[in-house]
């Protein structure tokens, strides 16, 4: 299976870079996209430009939210279903910044999952502990709150193919360059495939690592074989460290 990579650009491309980015780098992303899997995660505002421009490629795009409803009077949200109707083919949710900032809760998320299985999106599904609860030894807790009532919903529902993508990123990795330790990370993700394995027979499991992914660590990571791919932050916003991390 290839490695995955999702480019999480967060807020920090304004609408022309974005669309200046896919332009510039488009036959380099091409050329990367034939031994990697990549999904390229704008602002709400560039998806369509952007799903337009890789019309004639593998090159998937994805939304960072979606709304936990599906219609109705919600100031400034976002549906999956428009989100279907553009073409976008992946969606983040539970992001740490969203659950941080925007007190998203484990039941929120829980229900976006469901709109987006219903619309044929496949999410991907963010957890991951702060550093306070490493410290207390709370990960595995943590992350079975953060991962249960989704694993619930996709238990009882089709989701995309069956295919479910969990990204483990601890919370205090994302944009500090900070990386828990080999072994720390090898037991995690053990843990979380034996779970999702478990839970999920008859699904096709993802794991992602995020967390201040770069050239210079990813060698390592890769070592982990539980690992399918990378949900890249900072890195991915500038197009020679996002590929060399496709190619390391
Ligand atoms: C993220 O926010 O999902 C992320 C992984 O960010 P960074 O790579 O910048 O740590």
């Amino acid at each position: 299976m290839k490695y995955l990579y999702v480019a999480n650009w967060k807020m920090n491309m304004s609408f022309e870079k974005s669309i200046t980015f896919c332009a510039q780098n488009y036959n380099r992303l091409i050329s990367l996209s034939a031994t990697a899997d990549i999904v390229i995660c704008p602002s709400f505002i560039a998806l369509k430009s952007i799903i337009e421009i890789f019309k004639n490629s593998i090159i998937a795009i994805g939304a960072q939210n979606c709304s936990q409803y599906a219609i109705g009077p919600y100031t400034g949200e976002i549906a999956a279903q428009s989100l279907k109707e553009i073409g976008v083919a992946y969606c983040i949710v539970g992001h740490s910044e969203r659950r941080i900032h925007y007190g998203e809760t484990s039941e929120v998320i829980a229900k976006k999952v469901v709109l987006l299985c219903e619309n044929n999106i496949q999410p991907i599904i963010c957890i991951g502990e702060t550093e306070m609860e490493c410290n207390q030894q709370k990960i595995f807790t943590v992350l079975t709150q953060q991962i249960e009532q989704c694993i619930k919903i996709i238990h009882n529902m089709p989701c995309c193919a069956n295919r479910v993508i969990i990204a483990y990123e601890p919370v205090w990795s994302i944009g500090t360059g900070i990386i828990l330790k080999q072994e720390q990370l090898e037991k995690i993700f053990t843990w979380l495939a034996e779970l999702l394995y478990a839970q999920l027979p008859n699904y096709s499991i993802q794991l992602l690592y995020g967390g201040s992914v770069s050239s210079i660590n990813v060698s390592q990571l890769k070592t982990i074989r539980q690992i399918d791919g990378f949900l890249v932050g900072g890195a991915s916003l500038n197009f020679e460290s996002f590929s060399k991390i496709i190619t390391q």
